[in-house]
């Protein structure tokens, strides 16, 4: 059963009785199966015999319950075969109890991944499981006490006038019951059971005496839309336009930055749930967005599992675990929200749908928001890809009429938001952005990292007590260090990369593979005693702030600092509470942030990305900048920007600097069209890995030729390009190559491909 153009690495799936009998398909008596223990590497799939009386009904997706080692562990199956080269397999053992498995819209978006994204079906299927369910997975689940999965507890007025008057005070559990519900407002009864440790007989109980009711989701849907603000003339009609199309259409909801594109997915979404139906909502990364988040549970309170990644294995399964059972509507989570568990989505919204976290970085490479758009049409329900700087190619398509154009153009002054009207027609304007030339600071003799006019309004914003954000997309402290009488250059000898300085630990570190190194006193080569200190990262600025303004509490947000458990949640209240006046990070402060009081950003240096060889290298800056000015003048207070750049006139920077979206979209199309990029053709991007040069050089030389051959064999319109060394040429003593695979279409060379080599199909970078 080959599902994709690279099968998981299977045994052996020969047919054998092919020849002798070709009308009657050889009944399968094996299967592969993933097995869900954190033993082993993670969606290895093992061989098993089908019991006799297990024949004929297993099927993908299926939850069965296998031996492994001395245990048995339930296990995925991802594929049947009717053959194998193993000798001694052991016997499938059962099937799980629980109802588990996939879902048959889940199996089809995993077959279309795998075969798109030429990945194992093994990985994609184990993938959308989460990865210690294992332990669950045996026992039975408890039966429900009436009611569908939809429904809410809540008090009734009784209830609450029965918790007020203290009646109830000899019956504790029904006490405790009461208490959590006015605590928590509606919520399934699994989760006041989960939460109590009991009371189903009490709540039973409580229903029966009329002191709780049984509130259907549809009814919480019409809550919630009480909940809503009045929207908008322009929200009003991206909701219209939305509701009528039911079906897979795709929109587009390009809004600039607080322009409400959030209320817009929440009026579709309770539209879902009045008809029953739930809704996935994805964001780039939850650490980074919790304000966004949080709005959802706010509005939809007890319908919202958020699959947090930093959420602990047991609470990541039970979130999981709700929304299969139907307690939970709404998933919200970074992209492995795509394989929440729902039943019945009925909306699958993209929030920040340019975020290149969408794609996966190891296998299944999958690109979340391309596979959201096969979702939809698989369960015939609307997309909503959200961005205040769609990528090009989806604005394409949305322009070609493949999707639909809502716009949402201007911040609006909200009524009773306390916001006071700045432009005309109550409209906020966009808070004004500047550019620096630092080529002109360097002549007027200014070597500092801050431009006279950015360390100004640093001074102006501390003098009237508000906020302000510097980004800069590095960490660190110098990005190299360097002998003055020789010109060395501490490098990695590992990877071939300069070393980068970071004074807190008073370390060399390399960014590729993590080495540390003591700085040295005296240059390895010369012996010279004379090492300097180039180039800035976040941790320099951080120290440029403290000496140039000593008094201002500055805070760091990079991923030096946010290694543990809720380090982005405490750095994000810290700055919230104000008690720091000034926060310096790299792209991370980039996404999704409100704070009213920052009145000042600043780009420390916009062309870091710039001048990458990646042809996405402008539209990547174009949409850092647009998204970190976007930070600014989210209240009434006056606010602006300021872009410190050697390369003031790229049309990239230009066009952030004028939030002019469709002037940078014009001319990125024009060299995307001129130098044969997406979306006027598609690439693979083949990575091939070797601790020896020279082998790894014949390797891809090789693979190079045997793909030519390919596609002059099979008369296919594809080029190929190298190979060549990796931008990244080397990690930890690895040597990278890669190649590259342009043109339509693509999917049918790759099985040329061998299963050592990493296939990026689509790839978000090209570095
Ligand atoms: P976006 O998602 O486009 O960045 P948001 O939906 O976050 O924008 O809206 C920005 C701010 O405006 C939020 O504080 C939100 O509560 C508020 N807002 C959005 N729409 C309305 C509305 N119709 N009435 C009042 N406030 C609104
Ligand atoms: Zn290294």
């Amino acid at each position: 059963m080959r599902e994709s153009s690279r099968p998981p690495p299977l045994p052996d799936s020969r047919p054998v009785s092919s020849v002798t009998d070709q009308r009657r398909p050889p009944a399968d008596r094996f299967v592969q199966v993933v097995p869900l223990t954190r033993l082993g590497p993670a969606g290895s799939a093992y061989t098993y015999r089908i019991p006799d009386d297990l024949r004929g009904r297993l099927t993908i997706g299926q939850l069965v319950r296998v031996p492994f080692q001395s245990r048995t562990l339930a296990g995925l199956v991802v594929d049947v075969a009717a053959d194998t080269s193993l000798d001694r397999v052991r016997d499938v053992a059962g099937l799980a109890e629980e109802d588990l498995g996939l879902q048959p819209h889940q199996l089809e978006l995993g077959r279309w991944i795998a075969a798109h994204y030429a990945a194992p079906l093994s990985d994609v299927l184990a993938a959308m499981i989460p990865p210690r369910l294992r332990a669950r997975v045996a026992k039975p689940v408890a039966a429900r006490a009436g009611g569908t999965g939809t429904d809410l507890l809540s008090l009734s007025d009784e209830g609450r006038a029965a918790l007020q008057n203290g009646g109830i005070r000899r019956a504790p559990v029904r006490l405790a019951v009461l208490e959590y519900l006015s605590r928590s407002g509606p919520s399934p009864e699994t989760a006041v059971v989960a939460a109590l440790g009991r009371g189903r007989e009490q709540i039973r109980a409580l229903l029966d005496a009329g002191l709780l009711r049984r509130e259907e989701a549809a009814g919480l849907a019409r809550a919630s839309a009480t909940l809503a603000p009045q929207l908008s003339q322009a929200q009003q009609e991206a909701v219209a336009a939305v509701r009528a199309r039911p079906g897979s259409t795709v929109f587009l909801l390009h809004g600039v930055t607080g322009s409400g594109k959030t209320e817009v997915y929440m009026a579709i979404i309770a539209d879902c749930l009045a008809r029953g139906e739930g809704a996935i909502v994805m964001v780039p990364e939850i650490a980074l967005t919790p304000q966004a988040v949080k709005r959802f549970s706010d509005r939809f309170p007890g319908l919202v599992a958020v699959l947090h990644s930093s959420l602990s294995e047991a609470d990541r399964q039970a979130e999981w675990q709700s929304l299969r059972s139907g307690e939970k509507q709404i998933a919200v989570g970074p992209r492995s929200a795509l394989f929440a568990p729902l039943p019945r989505p009925g909306v699958v919204v993209v929030d920040e749908e340019h975020d290149p976290s969408y794609k996966q970085g190891e296998s299944p490479r999958y690109h979340a928001r391309d596979a959201a758009v096969r979702l939809g049409s698989i369960l015939n329900i609307p997309v909503i890809l959200g961005s205040a700087t769609p990528d090009v190619s989806t604005y394409y398509q949305a322009r070609r009429g493949g999707y639909v154009l809502l716009e949402l153009p201007d911040r609006p002054v909200w009524p009773h938001s306390g916001q006071v009207q700045s432009g005309e027609d109550g409209i906020r304007s966009m808070p004004p952005v500047e550019i620096v030339d630092l080529r002109q600071e360097l002549k007027a003799g200014n070597r500092s990292i801050f431009s006279r006019a950015l360390l100004d309004a640093l001074h102006e914003v501390f003098r009237s007590r508000h906020q302000a954000l510097l980004f800069l997309n590095r960490r660190g402290s110098a990005t190299a260090v360097v002998c003055r009488d020789c010109g060395y250059v501490a490098t990695c000898d590992r990877c071939d990369i300069p070393l980068t300085y970071h004074s807190s630990r008073d370390r060399l570190i390399c960014h590729r593979c993590d080495r540390r190194l003591s700085p040295p006193d005296s240059c390895p080569a010369c012996h010279g005693t004379r090492i300097r200190y180039l180039g800035a990262g976040t941790q320099r600025v951080v120290e440029e702030v403290e000496r140039l303004i000593p008094t201002a509490r500055v805070l760091r947000w990079d991923r030096d600092v946010t290694g543990r458990r809720g380090a982005h949640e405490r750095i994000a209240a810290t700055f919230d509470r104000h008690d720091a006046d000034i926060l310096v990070g790299t792209q991370m402060i980039t996404k999704g942030l409100d704070f009213p009081l920052v009145t000042l950003v600043g780009v420390v240096l916009a062309d870091v990305g710039l001048h990458l060889p990646d042809f996405r290298a402008g539209e990547r800056t174009f949409q850092l900048i647009t998204q970190v000015a976007g930070r600014a003048g989210r209240s009434h207070l006056a606010s602006r920007v300021i872009v410190q750049a050697y390369t003031p006139h790229h049309y990239a920077l230009q066009a952030a600097m004028n939030h002019d979206y469709w002037s940078f979209y014009r001319q990125e199309m024009t060299f995307r069209h001129e130098s044969g990029y997406p979306p006027f053709t598609r690439m693979a991007r083949i990575i091939l890995r070797d601790r020896r040069l020279d082998r790894l050089t014949e390797r891809a030389q090789d693979l190079a030729a045997a793909l030519t051959r390919s596609i002059a064999d099979r008369g296919l319109d594809l080029e190929v390009m190298g190979p060549a060394p990796a931008f990244v040429a080397r990690v930890n003593e690895v040597h990278q190559w890669h190649l590259i695979i342009r043109g339509l279409p693509l999917e049918s060379v790759l099985d040329v491909v061998p299963s050592e080599a990493a296939i990026d199909v689509d790839p978000v970078d090209l570095l």
